[in-house]
């Protein structure tokens, strides 16, 4: 590592510029002067997308060019911005190797290239009927072609499946059920569509208080809930998803969320990542397992939480603090502690949003404290906070803006049956819950 006491800058380079490489290097930028680190961010291209938005472009609630902005406009001034794939590392040399034959050496490295779609790796799914009855929303133009064939639909089943977890936010394929039967409603033919939410987990989802109120509203709303399904293929042409274990769904309609992996050049180097390709990661310091000077944000980092916008967010406050903490040359802070927060949209303008953490699931009761929003419970208000999220998301959560009574540690005040704290002195594998959501 290079020292500033020979006044040379810290050199922190930060690869991808989505939620968490923008969150960090706005942040960085704050903390350190440009005489003291130069923060370079590269990515493959310029263009941002706010994600939680894709949820609402299939039932014509926002447009893709609504949720798309520059990603070098998001980045302060300060940081610099290349626009170039990134190919290889060499963790050994600590150098990064672009695409265009030009390579970055660092002193602090910040993966931050998020998940990757892996439609290809599931037999069928992109062969007969891929975007034209076999659709994804995890894409722009997924989302996009989706919402032509969901104008067109007028009767028959509608099937949303995950295909395996991993995947970015577990509760939105949730979401869009919930949507799906507000929209039929609103066309005047919901009698005429069944809708049925297919998932490899035993339940709605994978915390047993949320999994069973989600599974309560599912059937309220008249969907049907399939568990235990490990999609081995699709067959669109003649409306089937097909189990490893022989079991069929059939559909007119088929709305699949992919295999999600780490980005390709990752495996590039020996011991950094897991079998999906997601950076072996110190769940409390956000310090990857194979070397000290390389950190993970956000869906690359493979910690046992859900794969979101929110989770990404929480984990920058403790990144930035440890980075900082490694060029002084002092001992990590291990105080992340999986927090994670989700607004679940369920139609007809209401909202559940859940809070929780490592070890603690999903409760009732109110977020941030007991006047806050109300937890697990269907509510105008969490919907009026979905929407607000995406000014909050481009004006204090991109620019790495501190919220007032937001921290990074999950807040306990205001949760209903919350377990006492972990008992001191307790491991971490003894204390944390495993999530592959
Ligand atoms: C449909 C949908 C709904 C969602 N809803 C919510 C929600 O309601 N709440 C919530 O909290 N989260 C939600 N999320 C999840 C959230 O968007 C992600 O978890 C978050 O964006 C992760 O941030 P990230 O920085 O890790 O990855 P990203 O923001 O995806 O950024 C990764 C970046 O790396 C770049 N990259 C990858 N590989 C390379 C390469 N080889 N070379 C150069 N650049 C590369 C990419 O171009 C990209 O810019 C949703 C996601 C989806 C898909």
């Amino acid at each position: 590592m290079r020292s500033k006491a020979f006044d040379v800058p810290h050199r922190i380079v930060i690869l991808g510029a989505g939620t968490g490489g923008t969150l960090v290097a706005n942040r960085l930028r704050r903390l350190y002067q440009r005489k003291e680190a130069s923060i370079t961010v590269v990515d493959q291209d310029d263009r941002h997308v706010y994600q939680p938005g894709l949820l609402f472009v299939p039932f014509g609630l926002t447009h893709p060019e609504d949720i798309v902005r520059p990603r070098h406009r998001q980045l302060g001034g300060g940081i610099d911005f290349r626009q170039v794939p990134i190919e290889r590392l060499d963790l050994d040399g600590s150098i990064v190797h672009l695409a265009d034959g030009t390579s970055l050496g660092y002193d602090v490295l910040v993966i931050a290239t998020g998940s990757r779609l892996q439609p290809e790796e599931t037999d069928g799914l992109t062969g007969a009927g891929w975007m034209e009855r076999v659709f994804t929303f995890y894409s722009p133009e997924g989302a996009a072609a989706l919402g032509a064939a969901l104008a067109r639909f007028e009767r028959g089943r509608l099937v949303v499946n995950i295909v395996d977890l991993p995947i970015k936010c577990p509760v939105a394929p949730l979401e869009f059920c919930f949507l799906a039967d507000w929209y039929f409603h609103e066309r005047g033919i919901r009698d005429q569509v069944q809708i049925s939410f297919v998932t490899p987990l035993d339940g709605a989802f994978t915390k047993p208080v949320a999994s069973k109120a989600l599974a309560t509203m599912l059937a309220e709303k008249d969907i049907e809930l399939v568990t235990e399904f490990n999609t081995g293929k699709v067959d669109g042409a003649n409306g089937k998803l097909i189990s490893y274990d022989d079991r069929e769904v059939t559909f007119d309609l088929a709305v699949v969320v992919p295999l999600h992996g780490g980005a390709s050049y990752l495996t590039s180097a020996v011991g950094l990542v897991d079998e999906l390709g997601f950076v072996l990661t110190d769940e409390h310091t956000l310090q990857s397992e194979a070397r000290p000077n390389v950190f993970a944000i956000g869906d690359a980092a493979g910690v046992p939480i859900s794969k979101a916008g929110s989770v990404t967010h929480f984990e920058g406050e403790a990144l930035v603090e440890n980075v900082r903490r490694f060029l002084d040359g002092k001992p990590l802070d291990a105080s992340y502690d999986g927090h994670a927060n989700c607004f679940i949209e369920t139609g007809f303008s209401n909202a559940l949003l859940i809070d929780f953490s490592y070890d603690v699931e999903p409760l009732q009761g109110h977020y941030p404290s007991s006047l806050g929003l109300p937890l697990l419970k269907e509510s105008h208000l969490n919907h009026l906070g979905k929407l607000m999220f995406q000014w909050f998301y481009w004006h204090i959560l991109l620019p790495g803006r501190q919220v007032p009574g937001i921290s990074s540690a999950m807040p306990r005040a205001g949760k209903k049956d919350l377990p006492a704290p972990a008992v001191e002195g307790a491991t971490k594998q003894q204390v944390a819950t495993v999530d592959r959501g």
